[in-house]
Parts: C-alpha cells; sequence; structure tokens
C-alpha cells in the first residue's frame, strides 16, 4: 500500500520513509506541492500525509485539490498548532491532524485508523504471532497455515479487527453467527471458542481471552 509523504524537512523525511517502511507501507516522497501534483496525476496513493508548511505552497490549497479530484485520505502533519488551523485542515475534509512533534506509534495507529474508515485497510491483521489476511482468507500461526471453518474465521476476523475490544456473547451470537436455520445456545459458542483456541494453540487462552461473565477478546 502506497502512501505519499509530502514534506519539505530532510530530517522528518527519512524518520518517516524508515518508519512507514518498516509498517510495510510503500512511500513516496513529495518536497513541494508541485512534486506531489505530479505524483498524484501518475500514481494511485492510498493515502497522503501532507505538511502545510511548503516551499512553494501550503498544504491547505493541496487538500482542496485532493479532496476535489477523489476520496484519497489526507491526514495533515504539521507544526501549525493554532485551533484555527485544525478546524480548517478537518472542516475542508481532511481526516486527520497530527501537531509535529508526532508520536511514531500513536501516527502509525492514526494512519491506520484512518485507512480502516476510508475501506483501504491493509489486509492483514496482526495479533501477536497470529495473521489473518481478509482478503485470501488464510490464517497463520507463526507462519503455518491454520485451517479454520466459516464460522470460527469470521468470529476471529471480528475480534482480530479490533484487538482489545471486548466482543460479548451476544453480540458475537447476534453479530457474527449466521443464525439462518440453525440452533444456536451459548454453549455452542463456548465449544466454538474452544475448539478455535485448540487450533491455534492457544491452550492457555493468552491469546483469545475470556472475560469472566461477559464475552471474549483478542490481546494484541
Ligand atoms: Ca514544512
Amino acid at each position: 500500500m502506497k502512501i505519499m509523504l509530502v514534506e519539505d524537512n530532510e530530517a522528518i523525511i527519512m524518520g518517516l520513509e524508515y518508519l512507514l517502511s518498516q509498517e510495510g507501507y510503500q512511500v513516496v516522497t513529495a518536497r513541494n506541492i508541485a512534486e506531489a501534483g505530479a505524483v498524484l496525476a501518475g500514481e494511485e496513493c492510498a493515502l497522503v500525509l501532507l505538511d502545510i508548511g511548503l516551499p512553494d505552497g501550503d498544504g491547505f490549497e493541496l487538500c482542496r485539490k485532493i479532496k476535489r479530484q477523489g476520496q484519497t485520505p489526507v491526514i495533515f502533519l504539521t507544526a501549525k498548532e493554532e485551533e484555527t488551523d485544525v478546524v480548517k485542515g478537518l472542516d475542508m475534509g481532511a481526516d486527520d491532524y497530527i501537531i509535529k512533534p508526532f508520536r511514531n506509534r500513536e501516527l502509525i495507529s492514526r494512519i491506520r485508523g484512518v485507512l480502516r474508515r476510508s475501506g483501504k485497510g491493509n489486509p492483514t491483521l496482526r495479533c501477536k504471532d497470529v495473521s489473518l489476511n481478509t482478503e485470501t482468507g488464510r490464517v497463520t500461526r507463526c507462519g503455518e497455515e491454520i485451517p479454520l471453518t466459516k464460522l470460527e474465521y469470521r468470529i476471529l476476523s471480528a475480534m482480530m479487527s479490533c484487538p482489545g475490544k471486548l466482543f460479548t456473547r451476544d453480540e458475537i451470537l447476534s453479530d457474527i453467527w449466521d443464525i439462518s436455520g440453525n440452533f444456536v445456545n451459548d454453549n455452542t459458542l463456548s465449544v466454538t471458542i474452544k475448539r478455535l483456541r485448540e487450533k491455534l494453540g492457544d491452550n492457555e487462552c493468552r491469546f483469545i481471552k475470556t472475560v469472566r461473565g461477559m464475552g471474549y477478546r483478542v490481546e494484541q
């Protein structure tokens, strides 16, 4: 997945190119508005990280242009911390506004959030040593493929999409379970989770945690 970075500070460019590539993103860097325009004309970017103070203009103008042309998500990444700038950026359709200096993990998390909301999320969900690819439907643990039933897969992918979130038993039964024509009760759910844990080698319930009397959650 390709991210365009529009930034004129070399130190930030170096840091972000490293950080983003470590996270599996491809980075195209534009150092001014003209370069950014050229990139956008020729390449499909999943997201634009946009500085405001640029040598040949301001990022607001570029954001406006991007938003007029399509749905590409834009995150402002800028030292401009005035509330009026934040409001201006968000009002013109930016998907997020992050003030420098930023924290790396937070930036990555916000990028993921914006991509998820725009339907461009990374197809690979990863929690601990388990990976799930939502495009291929493959689930692996430590690189080894784990065959799951359709139902086990649906439960696991829902939980891995929101690591740390509590999924109540009711929620799983009503939202995830295909109840059409099948009689499903609480016990069936417990049995399914138990089988899923066995397949994942999660015998000590460290991956899928039980929240007593409530439901389950996957640990990040
Ligand atoms: Ca700048």
